[in-house]
């Protein structure tokens, strides 16, 4: 997969996810559960997927208009525009 199909690149500010990672911040403050986490790639927010049932990190692309998010999952490193819908791999600067 290339960068080549989102133009919203160059608004990746955080690449390396946190550690530990505690959880979809939304979810442990409202006490519900996620599937799989994200990370926004513009702020280091830790977000649910659109399978858990808050999508959060959807949500806050949304209001943050933050378009770009990747997985936080263990041995995941591909990346979601949630503007171009297009999925790649962010290569190591
Ligand atoms: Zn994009
Ligand atoms: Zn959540
Ligand atoms: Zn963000």
């Amino acid at each position: 997969m290339s960068q080549a199909e989102c133009g919203h690149v160059d608004q990746i500010s955080v690449t390396e996810l946190p550690v530990p990672i505690a959880g979809c911040e939304d979810c442990l403050a409202m006490g519900s559960r996620w599937v799989h986490l994200r990370m926004c790639m513009s702020c280091g927010k830790i977000g649910c997927c659109d399978s858990s049932p808050n999508r959060h990190a959807n949500g806050h692309a949304q209001e943050a208009g933050h378009p770009i998010a990747r997985s936080a999952e263990p041995g995941e490193d591909w990346s979601w525009c949630y503007v171009d819908e297009v999925a790649f791999v962010v290569d190591p600067a």
